[in-house]
């Protein structure tokens, strides 16, 4: 059953087995797993619900107003000769997973082997192999084929292949996609298998109440051990506070994002013991070139993302194929007035490159004024080198591929036309304070370890300082994962609630 918060005429409480906070990759599969195993399970989220028949019609404005935090605005701040960078979260029954590419990675085995060697032994590949190919049959993970590329994804090839650099093509969650190019304001057809029409429709039939609207302000304590969540039901009438509610709960499973995980356990008491609680934040560092070629390429025609390069993968850079919504791209062209309007007048002949940083920096989640945390973030040095071979290599593709001028995501540079030009740049000084950055993927905020102190959460997901409270969303990562995070999330959280599953399991027998 799905509960719209904002049609309710008041606050509600209710008794469950399992209260999950967030609705998003690791939130609804924590809530798929263990109302299948017969658990009573509700899950509270923060954004509204739509229907794939209601985000079809959503155009890019309304979109992000609707289903993105701050309508995609959340920035960290550079410390030092760091960038700000873009911070691009949902917000929304579904959370990111609603609006991702579809891309699907599982956790490179070199990183998982770095988390084995933390102690965290049950995390090594052959362990979580099965885990993946589970997640990966739930939300139907499969090759991208070549008919789905678009104009901008054949760019990208024809540059990887005149510069001899491998391509590899995406996995994605999808079925029937027929390419709308949407994929990242809610997929038009239902092709994108999302977790609200994938784990939690599933939930749902197995009895799971979703509650959408529904801010959780606390979790409830009592006694050292976690006894539910209060809250509020937002969107009260005319600006009104909204009504409180409070679900009663035999364990609390917070899966709110790596930015919000960690101000409601602050705000819930923890973070005395453990130092790890909003730190280590990880960004994935992205970087985006606008190649323009010298006729149409209609990057909008075809899958948003379906090809990318390990080239790089080395140095720490993913490489990747990419399209955006033509708005987007068309605020992001160079230029004020009639120069702009020149630019905008080439959307349709712009192809774009991408890439993401497996990064080394480190940021921080601290308690803002009001709603929304003030992120913090410091690139390290290496991971600047990187950023400037990862868009001066995919310039260079695109100028290989075709294109007569590249685009690069540096605040103040002219339009590049030629490699040498771009060769020299490579070789300059950069200030990384001008790099223009963003991330999709927050992550580590609630590390899992084995130490009380530096760690926050267990090898089983519980906390350390409080018992019966779980974390199972992106801030549990030990590390920077150098790949996209949605499979690795929903991975991590079916483990964390296989665990929970058979901790009741086992209550069960006891006390039968
Ligand atoms: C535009 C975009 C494109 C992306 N593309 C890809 C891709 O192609 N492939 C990929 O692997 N990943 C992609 N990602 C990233 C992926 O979506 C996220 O990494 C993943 O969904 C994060 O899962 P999570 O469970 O940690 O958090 P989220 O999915 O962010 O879920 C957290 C939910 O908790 C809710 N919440 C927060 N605080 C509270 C509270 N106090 N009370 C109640 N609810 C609360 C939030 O509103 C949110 O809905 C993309 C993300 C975006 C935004």
């Amino acid at each position: 059953m799905i509960v719209v918060g904002r049609e309710l005429a008041g606050g509600f409480e209710c008794s469950v087995d399992v209260c999950v906070v967030g609705s998003g990759s690791g939130g609804a599969v924590v809530a798929k797993e263990l109302a299948e195993a017969g658990l009573t399970v509700c899950v509270l989220e923060e954004g509204g619900y739509y229907a794939p028949e209601d985000y079809r019609s959503f155009s890019f404005a309304e979109s992000t107003r609707r289903m993105y935090r701050g309508a995609g605005a959340t920035i960290a701040l550079g410390i030092g000769d760091s960038p700000a960078v873009q911070i691009v979260t949902g917000r929304v029954v579904g959370g990111g997973s609603v609006l991702t590419g579809g891309v699907c990675f599982r956790v490179p085995d070199s990183v998982l082997d770095e988390w084995c060697k933390d102690g965290l032994e049950d995390l090594s590949p052959k362990r979580m192999e099965p885990i993946f190919a589970h997640v990966e049959r739930e939300i139907g993970v499969s090759e991208t084929s070549e008919n789905l590329r678009s104009g901008s994804t054949a760019l990208f090839v024809a540059g990887a292949n005149r510069l001899g650099m491998a391509i590899s093509p995406m996995r994605r969650n999808v079925e029937h996609c027929t390419g709308q190019g949407r994929c990242t304001i809610g997929c038009p057809t239902g092709a994108k298998k999302s977790v609200d029409v994938t784990y939690l429709r599933k939930a749902r039939a197995h009895g799971a109440v979703v509650y959408s609207d529904c801010l959780v302000e606390r979790v409830v304590t009592r006694g050292g051990k976690a006894i539910g969540v209060s809250g509020r039901v937002l969107g009260g009438s005319r600006g009104a506070p909204g009504a409180a509610f409070r679900v009663h709960a035999k364990v609390v499973v917070v899966a709110a994002g790596a930015l919000h995980t960690p101000l409601l356990l602050r705000a819930s008491g923890l973070g005395r013991r453990s130092k790890a609680l909003g730190e280590n934040l990880t960004l994935h560092p992205g970087f985006g070139v606008g190649a323009i070629a010298p006729s149409r390429v209609e990057g909008w025609k075809g899958a948003l993302q379906s090809v990318y390069s390990d080239h790089l993968v080395k140095d720490g850079v993913l490489l990747l194929g990419m399209f955006a919504d033509p708005s987007l791209v068309a605020s992001r062209m160079p230029g004020v007035g009639a120069r702009h309007r020149a630019y905008v007048e080439q959307v349709p002949s712009t192809a774009l490159f991408a890439g993401l940083l497996r990064d080394r920096g480190r940021g921080s989640v601290r308690r803002g004024f009001g709603r929304e945390p003030i992120v913090t973030y410091r690139m390290d040095p290496v991971d600047k080198a990187a950023f400037v071979r990862g868009f001066c290599t995919v310039a260079e593709m695109a100028l290989a591929g075709g294109a007569k001028e590249v685009l690069v995501p540096l605040r103040g540079q002219a339009p590049i036309r030629d490699v040498d030009a771009l060769r020299v740049l490579a070789r300059s000084p950069i200030e990384g304070a001008r790099f223009e950055s963003i991330s999709f993927h927050p992550l580590c905020t609630a590390r899992m370890g084995l130490s009380p102190s530096h760690d926050v959460v267990d090898e089983s997901g519980e906390t350390y300082e409080v018992e019966n409270l779980y974390v199972a969303d992106g801030s549990v990562f030990r590390s920077s994962l150098g790949v996209n995070a949605q499979v690795p999330i929903m991975a991590s959280a079916t483990r964390i609630a296989w665990r929970l599953r058979d901790r009741f399991a086992r209550i069960r027998r006891e006390t039968a």
